[in-house]
């Protein structure tokens, strides 16, 4: 089935609102299987309005209208519908009672204007609004469907769930599952070079993107029921697990600080870090967390040299150095300091090479008396990319130690 969708509102062709139903349907529309081809924006224009609907309904199975509801003359959704159906709004006498009970709640006498919204033209039936006046039409005609829901947000959202979805569910006889695996420590280029082959597949689909906290894999299965999306799901999962292993840190909405959260608790251990060119974002970060305290001990941003040299992370200010030698020194610092079980230090500079910004960041994971992870990296981009991405190195290096400790 083909779908389209239509917001309709000379506001959101000023500029003056957003157009946000488009983003909620169409994301609506890709776990019902149901296709989107098209999506535009109309003023409150008659001639306009009949025009771009006219040309939806001989091209998609299904158009959803957002919009022009309300009970002035500029809301004209009814209007162009009736007009493209050649059909003459009534009114309906259970529309008309919801409409009047609802003014009825507030005290108020229905005004004569909030009559048509009370309309319906044969073809179509009334949903219910709930929290507002409007009722919605869903209209059937010569096979194809138009949906069309009031603009506010607050109001065309559980609409849509709680009638239009049930209902185009049944429709569309299939449905679309989608989940997010996380990964650190590989290029996209790499990726897609490991999992290339399963991107060509039709079902489950594969698909890359680059985001802040590393690349995520989306795995997509459409079937007739959830259960067997699921195991379509499954079995892709399982196959990208044996093979990128530990480079999958999460899924779906997890975060990493979450995650290192819970380890940390489980395991009763406690935390502290010295940060320099990230100034102070690791600490953020795992200070943001709830429960934080239990775990976290407190962290320094060391960005002087003089401060570098006092604390011994250098030999002297003259002689500047950042490497592994000096997050690990930085690590062991905080460990001894903070009285803590685990010391994180993260060193690194930002530099412009050639016109390209590039972050080195070096992450030293120690814990008290025993094991030391040391590793460096760069990465290409701007400032607060460079230190989400370094932190995020730090993070996942910790990730890795706490797994096996
Ligand atoms: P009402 O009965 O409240 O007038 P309506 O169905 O006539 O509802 P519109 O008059 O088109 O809808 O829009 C009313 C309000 O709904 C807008 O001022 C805006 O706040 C919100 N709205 C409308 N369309 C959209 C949209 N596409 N995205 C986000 N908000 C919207």
């Amino acid at each position: 089935m083909k779908a389209e969708i239509i917001a309709s509102g000379t506001e959101l062709l000023l500029g003056q609102i957003t157009d946000t139903n488009t983003p909620f349907i169409a994301n609506q529309l890709a776990t019902l299987g149901i296709d989107l081809f098209y999506a535009s924006i109309v003023g409150d224009n008659f001639e306009r309005f009949l025009g771009v609907l006219q040309q939806a309904f001989k091209r998609s199975d299904i158009t959803i209208i957002t919009g022009g509801l309300g009970p002035t003359k500029g809301d004209i959704t009814r209007e162009v519908i009736a007009g493209l159906m050649n059909e003459k709004m009534e009114i309906d006498a259970a529309s008309k009672k919801h409409i009047t009970e609802y003014f009825g709640r507030l005290g108020m006498e229905m005004p004569v204007n909030n009559l048509k919204q009370a309309t319906l033209i044969p073809s179509a039936t009334a949903i219910l609004n709930p929290l507002g006046t409007a009722p919605g039409w869903w209209v059937e005609k010569n096979g194809k469907i138009i949906i069309s829901l009031p603009g506010p947000p607050a109001e065309m959202q559980p609409m849509w769930l709680r009638e239009v979805h049930p209902r185009l569910e049944k429709k569309a006889g299939s449905i679309i599952v989608s989940r997010t695996l996380k990964t650190w420590g590989l290029s996209e280029a790499k990726l897609d070079e490991m999992v290339g082959p399963f991107m060509g597949m039709p079902n489950p689909t594969l698909a890359l993107y680059a985001k802040p906290d590393g690349i995520h894999m989306r795995i997509t299965a459409k079937a007739s029921n959830k259960e067997t999306a699921y195991a379509l799901i499954r079995e892709r999962e399982s196959t990208l697990q044996n093979m990128l292993k530990d480079n999958i840190w999460g899924v779906d909405d997890d975060t990493l600080e979450e995650i290192i959260a819970r380890q940390l608790l489980n395991k009763g251990l406690t935390i502290a870090i010295a940060e320099s060119f990230t100034s102070g974002f690791l600490a953020y970060s795992l200070a943001n967390l709830p429960d934080s305290q239990r775990f976290f001990r407190g962290g320094l941003v060391t960005a002087n040299n003089d401060i570098r040299a006092s604390l011994g992370i250098i030999a002297d200010s003259k002689t500047p150095k950042t490497d592994t030698q000096t997050a690990s020194c930085m690590a062991s610092m905080v460990i001894e300091k903070f009285y803590a079980d685990i010391g994180i230090g993260l060193d690194g500079y930002i530099e412009n090479k050639d016109g390209a910004v590039i972050g080195v960041a070096f992450v030293a994971v120690n814990v008290k008396g025993k094991k030391e992870l040391n590793v460096s990296q760069t990465y290409p981009g701007r400032h607060a990319l460079l230190a989400r991405r370094s932190v995020m190195h730090a993070l996942y290096s910790l990730r890795k130690t706490l797994t096996v400790l």
